[in-house]
């Protein structure tokens, strides 16, 4: 099947994505380890327990641990360093080293003694961790891990927004390629989106590639005019404001968590507004809150459950089929991260140029603290 640049083989062990190619076995991500109930229109994960693999299946739970011990011991002996974001299968978070949003993950990737990263995540997030780390050796476990934000602007496509308003200060989402990085004056997460706006000295600011979190961004921060770039999230995106009520309906004194990836209608109705690190901490705000409604993708609830275990957590459901269910950072699961050690594969790569221009944007990035 072939999806604009991207050739995808399934069923032959070979994915093609773009100029990323990599074999992936089967190409089946196994989710087994989780039970999701639908009822009355609702959907909830349920871990069953404090880990991803204590469904009551004996076997897999002693496999699943046996794998995560070779792959620790792997990680020792190469001296790699496990990053995974909040939206990584549950079990692949445990073996991590580290779990956080894209802001935080950068972070941790800078200034560690690891010799190698392995990069549990998209290839966007594993090239960022190249470019804030060119002596280190990153690998991602599957290149086929893209993501649609990501893709929605090129080059050539901010060089004639670019061209369009030759005044603006370009702040670049970090869900972009180092390309698009490389050519716009500073990125941002959204863990910090509206401090690095306000921070910048013009009063015109272009902002790219995500309109919901530009049109969130402007509102924020009412003194700069902000022209926005249309691409979107669509895990995200597909949420619509009427799927949040029916939740809010059926758990009336829910505090309702959203990501400002989600658009207008459901960040109305929420209590917060943060990144999947922030959602962390924005639980503990509400510490009388025995119920919250999650607007993000759904993994994150395992590390709220892990967190405040004593806490309800509701996915804020999209259309049937979507269920904020990101497919690409399921892409990775534990034997893709166990041959990604072994054999020091998918290894991030980035241009010198190139990676000396986004260097310079995330650098001004990391000098801005979060929004909160
Ligand atoms: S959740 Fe959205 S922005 Fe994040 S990796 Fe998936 S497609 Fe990209």
């Amino acid at each position: 099947m072939k999806v604009g640049s991207r050739r995808w083989e399934v069923g032959s062990g070979e994915t093609e994505v773009g100029s990323r190619k990599s074999e992936v076995g089967s190409g089946e991500t196994e989710v087994g380890s989780r039970r999701w109930v639908v009822g009355n229109g609702e959907t909830k994960v349920d871990f069953l327990g404090p880990a991803p693999w204590s469904d009551g299946d004996a076997t897999r739970a002693e496999e699943t641990h046996a794998l995560s011990d070779e792959i620790r011991a792997l990680a020792r002996k190469k001296n790699a360093l496990i990053l995974a974001h909040n939206y990584q299968l549950p079990e692949v978070q445990e073996v991590a080293d580290f779990v956080g949003d894209s802001l935080a993950l950068a972070q941790k990737a800078q200034g560690t003694g690891s010799d190698m990263v392995v990069f549990c995540g998209v290839h966007f997030m594993a090239e960022s961790a190249k470019i804030l780390n060119p002596a280190k050796k990153v690998l991602l476990p599957n290149l086929a891990a893209g993501c649609s934000l990501a893709d929605s602007i090129t080059p050539e496509s901010l060089l004639d927004w670019k061209a369009r308003y030759p005044d603006c200060t370009v702040v670049t989402y970090i869900n972009s390629s180092a390309e698009v990085k490389a050519l716009s004056d500073i990125c941002c997460t959204s863990a910090n989106a509206v401090s690095v706006v306000r921070s910048v000295r013009s009063k015109r600011v272009l902002f790219t590639p995500d309109r919901n979190l530009g049109r969130w961004v402007a509102r924020q921060v009412p003194e700069k005019e902000v022209v926005i770039y249309d691409g979107c999230c669509p895990t995200h995106d597909v949420l619509r404001g009427v799927s949040v009520k029916g939740q809010r309906n059926r758990h009336p004194e829910a505090v309702v968590i959203a990501h400002p990836e989600c658009r207008e209608d459901v960040l109305a109705m929420a209590d917060e507004i943060c990144s999947t690190s922030g959602m962390v901490e924005a639980v503990a705000r509400h510490p009388d809150a025995k119920t919250f409604i999650i607007a993000t993708e759904w993994s994150l609830v395992y590390q709220l459950k892990k967190r405040y275990p004593d806490r309800e957590f509701v996915i804020a459901d999209g259309c049937i089929g979507c269920r904020l269910h990101c497919p690409y950072m399921k892409m990775n699961d534990l034997p893709l991260v166990k041959r990604s050690l072994e054999e020091e594969v998918f290894e991030v790569t980035v241009d010198g140029e190139v990676a000396a221009g986004a260097r310079r944007a995330l650098e001004r990035m990391m000098a801005v603290p979060r929004d909160r």
